[in-house]
């Protein structure tokens, strides 16, 4: 008898389990009838999914979803849409996007002029009454097929009369309408003799042959630093607005996550007043960020950032905002090449780049560094192969990012000190002509993305938005696949298939970002990122992969944009 007690206690403890297990694995969402692309390990197609809180709790045919439902559990009918994970940018300066974002007219993958005037003419109808126009960036004359010419001062006009209007075409010039200029100071007459802070911009402007301003301003990143300073930023009553504003707009994009390296510029408290929002009522993109140092130039500044890898700590925040990495720039006359010309560092500047290096990988600092050229890559792979004795790297995941001209013996070294590559569609936006000039058909290799897919090491897509290059992920992913540019020009040879292309948006960025059992890939006990496009990724004319919209984007099992 007490043997039967005991097993019938037994047995109802098991009953029990079983009916608490079953309690739980009752969906709030099921989405059937589906094309779920799961980027898994296999990148197996399923039909359907479950989604439980904010994660994915199954995923298979629809017999077996259906029947994980119940009266309450939602049901959506994707009537044969593709379904793929959320997507990832690993380079994207999202948070200092966000200082200007209610004023910025976004021209991200627009192919005409004529559309572009059109944009820009629009958004002024919507901007408050003497509020700046400032279109910063992310795109550049080369990517419009009518036209590749100067915006003349009469467009500019044509934009605005009434309040300031600047368009900045990547860093390289930018333009000013009337009363910007009038705004700033800054004679429209090259006889006319500027006063006062108009001094220092007016060295830049472009005349004509009668000596008036073209509206156009040469001088790349010193103009461009300068010109910014000037810019009004956001009501600080409006930034949270202007923070949901930009975020909003990257969920239409696609992108559910990014990964915001600092960078140039970035002003410290956008970082706690995103965390802020972050923790008090939400955001609805992933930020995982590094410990934004801005560009630190001076043996000064490289100290006081080798104090704060000592005092923080990364990893401490959520799933929806998160301090993980160092970098991208930590010190400037050590690393900081560009697209043409490498870094050749003192050995003083090179001390110091280690002495930075060796105080990340003793406190088990991720590290990314932004790096394009070989030789500057070479430099660094010295120094991280001394580091690697004491402190072994390959488990920090650290990273080259840009990497645009990376070639096949740095890739090899790469491979062997665990070191991982993010690489970003820049030569998307077409103007190539100082890069062809100087390296002439190597060019085409530039990023070697072929050759970094096969050597096995793990690498992702991003675009180094939202100055530098435009922002959409359809538009990187068509040009992984294509190699061309938004012109339709050949800018890159080493292309990938849809699948690899794919796969380095989503879980090869999750990865970088030690978020590989969180993001990335549709399975269960992953979070629910999942977009519903309007077309098949896999099975459309590849022109128009870059023309993917996704119809709903779902965050954490709720929905941030579109509808279902
Ligand atoms: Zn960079």
């Amino acid at each position: 008898m007490k043997f039967y007690r005991g097993t019938l206690a037994a047995w109802l403890v098991q009953l029990c389990i079983v009916f608490s297990a079953h309690a739980q694995q009752v969906p709030d969402q099921i989405y059937t009838n589906g094309k779920i692309i799961t980027v898994d390990d296999y990148f197996s197609i399923q039909q359907a999914v479950a989604v439980k809180g904010e994660r994915i709790i199954a995923v298979g045919n629809n017999d077996a979803i259906t029947s994980l439902a119940d009266a309450q559990t939602q049901r959506i009918d994707l009537a044969g849409k593709t379904m793929i994970p959320g997507l990832i940018d690993n380079h994207n300066h999202v948070v200092r996007a966000t200082e200007y974002w209610p004023n910025d007219p976004r021209l991200d993958g627009v192919t005409t002029r004529s559309k572009a005037l059109k944009i820009l003419r629009n958004k002024s109808k919507t901007l408050p009454k003497g509020a700046w126009l400032m279109s910063l960036g992310g795109w550049q004359e080369s990517q419009f097929i009518d036209s590749q010419a100067d915006f003349t001062l009469a467009e500019l006009d044509s934009i605005a009369t009434d309040r300031p209007v600047i368009l900045q075409s990547v860093y390289d010039h930018i333009y000013g309408n009337s009363a910007w200029f009038k705004a700033m100071g800054i004679p429209m007459s090259s006889s006319s003799t500027p006063i006062g802070k108009a001094q220092g911009l007016s060295q830049y402007v472009v005349w004509d042959d009668n000596g008036n301003a073209t509206g156009r301003l040469n001088g790349g990143f010193p103009m461009i630093s300068e010109a910014i300073k000037q810019f009004p930023s956001v009501p600080s009553d409006e930034q949270e607005d202007a923070i949901k504003l930009a975020f909003k707009y990257y969920n239409e994009l696609g992108l559910t996550s990014v990964y915001d390296p600092g960078g140039v510029g970035i002003k410290q408290e956008s970082y706690a007043r995103t965390k802020q929002l972050a923790d008090s009522e939400g955001i609805t993109l992933r930020v995982f960020h590094t410990l934004n140092a801005g560009v630190p130039n001076s043996p000064e500044a490289a100290d006081l950032l080798i104090k704060r890898i000592h005092s923080t700590k990364p990893f401490q925040g959520s799933a929806a905002f998160d301090l993980i990495a160092m970098g991208e720039i930590y010190y400037g006359p050590f690393h900081w090449d560009d697209e043409l010309d490498a870094k050749s560092p003192s050995t003083f500047e090179l001390s110091i780049g280690r002495k930075i290096l060796e105080a990340a990988a003793s406190q088990a600092w991720p590290v990314q560094t932004h790096a394009m050229q070989p030789e500057t890559i070479d430099v660094l792979f010295d120094v991280m192969t001394d580091i690697n004795k004491e402190f072994p790297l390959r488990q920090l995941r650290w990273s080259i990012t840009h990497a645009d001209n990376i070639g096949a013996s740095q890739i090899q070294r790469a491979r062997q000190l665990g070191v991982n590559l993010q690489m970003r569609s820049i030569s998307v936006l077409g103007d190539r002509h100082q890069i062809t000039e100087k390296f002439g058909d190597a060019s085409l290799d530039m990023p070697p993305l072929r050759l970094i897919q096969d050597s096995g090491i793990p690498f992702g897509l991003g675009t180094d938005g939202t100055k530098a290059n435009q922002i959409s992920p359809f538009v990187t992913l068509w040009w992984a696949i294509t190699g061309q540019a938004l012109n339709g020009d050949l800018v890159m040879r080493q292309t990938l298939s849809r699948e690899e292309a794919l796969i380095a948006h989503t879980r090869s960025n999750a990865y970088l970002m030690f978020q590989e059992a969180n993001l990335g890939s549709i399975r269960p006990g992953f979070m629910a990122d999942m977009l519903v496009l309007d077309q098949d990724y896999l099975t459309i004319p590849e022109d128009q992969i870059k023309s993917i919209r996704p119809v709903a984007t779902i965050l954490g099992g709720r929905l941030v944009s579109g509808e279902l």
